[in-house]
C-alpha cells in the first residue's frame, strides 16, 4: 500500500507486522518518519533503500521492528516507530550525513530531530522528541 508519492507502509513495517495488520500497519509509524524518507529522496532525486522485502531484498527491520526482531538496541527508536535506516546508492553514509548537519533547518523541518554518528553502510535517522533546535548526533555502537 503506498503511502507517499514513493513509497509504501511495507518499506516501514516487517512482513509478519503487514500480514496481520495490513493497511493498518501504519499505526505502527510515526507519519513523519514517511515525511522524512519523502524529503531526503525528493531532496537527492535518487532512490533510496528502506526496507526492501516487497522487491526481493533481506532488509525487513530497516524501520519499525516489533518484539520479534532481535537486532539493535532494546528501547531503539526503531520500536517506537520513529526511526529509519536507510541507504542510497551512489552516496557514501558520510556525504549523507554531511548534508544533513549543513543543511539541518531543511531536514529539521520534515520532522528530522536525530541522526547517528559513524554508521558504516546506512544512514540513521529519527524523529524523536529532543526539545533542542541543533541536530541531536548520537554515537553509533
Ligand atoms: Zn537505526
Amino acid at each position: 500500500m503506498k503511502i507517499s508519492k514513493n513509497f509504501s507502509i511495507q518499506e516501514f513495517v516487517p512482513p509478519a507486522i503487514y500480514e496481520h495488520f495490513g493497511e493498518k500497519s501504519i499505526w505502527f509509524i510515526d507519519p513523519k518518519i514517511v515525511q522524512m524518507a519523502q524529503f531526503i529522496r525528493d531532496r537527492f532525486g535518487k532512490p533510496i533503500t528502506i526496507n526492501n522485502y516487497l522487491s526481493g531484498g533481506t532488509f525487513q527491520y530497516s524501520g519499525f521492528r516489533d518484539n520479534a526482531c532481535t537486532i539493535g538496541a532494546e528501547n531503539s527508536q526503531h520500536r517506537h516507530g520513529r526511526a529509519i535506516d536507510f541507504r542510497i546508492q551512489g552516496m557514501s553514509p558520510m556525504e549523507i550525513r554531511a548534508d544533513i548537519i549543513k543543511n539541518f533547518e531543511l531536514f529539521r523541518a520534515s520532522g528530522l530531530t536525530t541522526i547517528e554518528g559513524g554508521t558504516p553502510t546506512w544512514t540513521h535517522i529519527d524523529c524523536r522528541f529532543t526539545n533542542m533546535d541543533s541536530l541531536l548526533i548520537v554515537p553509533y555502537k
